[in-house]
């Protein structure tokens, strides 16, 4: 019995801090972290380190200094150019950061004063990660969904640790499985041509099955072959040519889908009232 004392005493320190408050640190975590997720969207699909160089302007190759790198903030402040070239900065990178900073504080809103928060706001990067690399035309690549959802698991499964709730992480466990094992069907079902690609393409279903449980995964593989349906319709009316409807179909699909149907859970959860942890 002795040794639960302190992960019981950390648990009542989580229940402690009041949901607002946790609300607002994870909205700054998610600024923060969104500015990260710029360099991950960047550079992963390219094959570019994560860590080094420190971020530079494309355009001019200047470092960005740490003062021109405060989330959404500086970008406003620099009206969207370069300090040094007067070069323009896409939105995409305060958008990302500002996206990701309402995504940590609804999940904290929807998961309230539990250590779960921590497990599940990776998780929900992961899967934006994921979503924006595949506007961006790219592919999501494996390495980022697997790593975003062993953290994200592991996280969950450290919060289950203090108060013995392992119902989330059990979830966790059994939709990771289901994404992994319809990431493999689907691509047996593609054949050998397009198997391994589509396979990959649905690396983005692992951190939704980690987060929202065997239903994540599902929903999301169901949308994304909804949202190709509507995609392919759209650009059959305007005309384009094949390679481009192929290339459009492979890379808009399971990490858009799963990003979608992540923030739908997120948002049922907090209209329902029940708490994600
Ligand atoms: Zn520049």
């Amino acid at each position: 019995m002795n040794g639960l004392v302190s992960p019981l005493a950390a648990a009542q320190l989580a229940v402690a801090v009041p949901r607002w408050g946790v609300v607002v640190v994870a909205g700054v975590m998610g600024l923060v972290i969104g500015s990260f997720l710029n360099v991950v969207v960047y550079r992963t699909p390219r094959h570019l380190s994560i860590v080094q160089p420190a971020s530079f302007c494309p355009h001019c190759r200047t470092p960005v200094r740490s003062f021109d790198n405060v989330p959404v903030l500086s970008w406003l402040l620099l009206r969207g150019r370069c300090r040094s070239c007067g070069a323009p900065i896409s939105p995409r990178y305060p958008l990302v950061e500002g996206g990701t900073g309402v995504l940590f504080a609804l999940v904290a809103a929807a998961v309230g004063s539990h250590w779960a928060v921590v497990g599940l706001c990776v998780l929900a990067a992961t899967v934006a990660a994921s979503a924006a690399i595949e506007l961006d035309g790219e592919r999501p690549p494996l390495s980022v969904a697997s790593w975003g959802t062993g953290i994200g698991t592991l996280g969950l499964l450290g919060a289950a640790v203090p108060d013995g709730h392992w119902a989330k992480f059990v979830s966790a466990v059994g939709g990771v499985a289901v994404a992994g094992a319809l990431g493999v069907l689907l691509g047996r079902r593609a054949g050998a041509a397009g198997g391994a690609s589509v396979a990959h393409g649905c690396a983005a279903l692992l951190p939704a099955g980690a987060a929202l449980g065997w239903s994540g995964p599902v929903g999301a593989a169901v949308g994304a072959g909804v949202l190709g349906v509507l995609l392919l319709l759209a650009m059959r009316a305007a005309r384009p040519s094949r390679a481009q409807q192929a290339r459009r179909a492979v890379t808009v699909g399971p990490g858009v889908a799963a990003a979608l149907s992540a923030v739908l859970g997120v948002v049922a959860a907090i209209a329902s009232g029940a708490s994600l942890a």
